[in-house]
């Protein structure tokens, strides 16, 4: 059986009375080196959970100190999407009770904008869905993106499938980050959407890269995975060296596929937040769709498991909780809020 937070198995002479493996994975990972796969493995299914929480929270104030990054998202396209992951609830191949939109006003963009900037987020990203890519629509975004830049935010965007000219146009725009989520591992990848690959997903990552936009990827966890893929995911976002990594929760909407997966116990996902910050020492992790659902009156201690941010306000279909709420729990743990930056150095 898995332990329990607050059942401690010290080990004499490691800092602390950590187990020995926990204390080698806070050593790699306060000099930034991530933990290697197997190391995740062995301490995802072993390490107490208190002892973790100490080391990634170790981790997070080396590497960031009490600052967190936090943005807000606005949906500028809803629903109709021609994919099918099975989690989603814009897929069009699904009977949700999404209200589909088409593509926001300048005016609503702006207004949207405006309050993300009055709930102190950082930055704005404009999320569209579908997989792209946008072909004749791109400028027309592209216009969306320039007003959030023109309100004096920082400009995030998650519009699907990009390629390197669409890229390097965003980048001249003033784009600084771009979302695009693995979703989950390769090998678990095809039980979560067939409509495209994860070759497709790699393709526009690395576009971005060239083009010298941040890759916000990461993915969505209890869909199914088990811990092995979860680390397999891990992995390969080591391997990519992606600098922003949003971890979601699944939230299970009626009519999906996944609308009946058991929701994840909470602390399986400060579990999974504490090694991700252990495998990805110098990555923004922040913790977003179904924050509120899975971690409930624990959600302090997603900062404690090595998270650096939240998205502030709602998500894209589903509502998060009153930026005021958040904004008093950072104040009471003691973090601040900060203007756009990758790590400390
Ligand atoms: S996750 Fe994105 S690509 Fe997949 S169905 Fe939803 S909107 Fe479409």
């Amino acid at each position: 059986m898995r332990p329990q937070l607050g059942t401690r198995n010290a080990e004499p002479g490691t800092p602390f009375g950590l187990s020995q493996a926990v204390a080698r994975a806070a050593e790699s990972a306060l000099a930034g080196r991530g933990i290697a796969p197997e190391a995740a493995l062995e301490l995802a299914g072993s390490a107490p959970l208190d002892e973790l929480l100490f080391a990634a929270g170790r981790v997070r104030e080396a590497h960031f100190g009490n600052r967190l990054n936090c943005c807000s998202i606005l949906s500028v396209k809803t629903g109709r999407c021609s994919e099918d992951c099975k989690f989603c609830a814009q897929s069009g191949h699904y009977p949700t009770e999404v209200q589909a939109t088409d593509l926001l006003d300048d005016a609503a963009v702006r207004r949207a904008a405006q309050e993300a900037r009055d709930n102190r987020a950082s930055a704005l990203g404009l999320v569209s869905s579908g997989c792209g890519p946008l072909g004749p629509h791109f400028e027309a975004y592209c216009a969306r993106l320039e007003a959030v830049r023109d309100e004096g935010l920082t400009v995030h965007a998650s519009l699907g499938v990009i390629d390197a000219a669409g890229a390097k146009r965003l980048a001249a725009l003033g784009v600084k980050a771009y979302n695009h989520n693995l979703e989950t591992a390769r090998s678990f990848f095809g039980q979560v959407c067939t409509t495209h690959s994860y070759d497709d997903r790699l393709a526009t990552l690395e576009a971005l890269r060239q083009a010298g936009i941040a890759r916000c990827c990461g993915g969505i966890f209890g869909l199914g995975e088990s811990w092995a893929q979860r680390i397999e995911l891990g992995a390969e976002l080591q391997r990519l060296g992606v600098e922003r990594v949003p971890i979601n929760f699944l939230n299970p909407i009626p009519g999906t596929p996944f609308e009946s997966r058991p929701r994840l116990p909470a602390r399986e996902a400060l579990r999974i937040v504490a090694i991700f910050r252990l495998m990805l020492p110098k990555a923004l992790i922040q913790v977003c769709g179904g924050r509120e659902l899975v971690l409930g009156h624990l959600q302090p201690l997603a900062f404690a498991a090595g998270a650096t941010g939240v998205i502030l306000g709602n998500y894209l279909t589903t509502k998060g909780r009153p930026a005021d709420e958040d904004l008093v729990m950072f104040r009471d743990l003691g973090l601040e809020l900060v203007t756009e930056t990758t790590t400390t150095d």
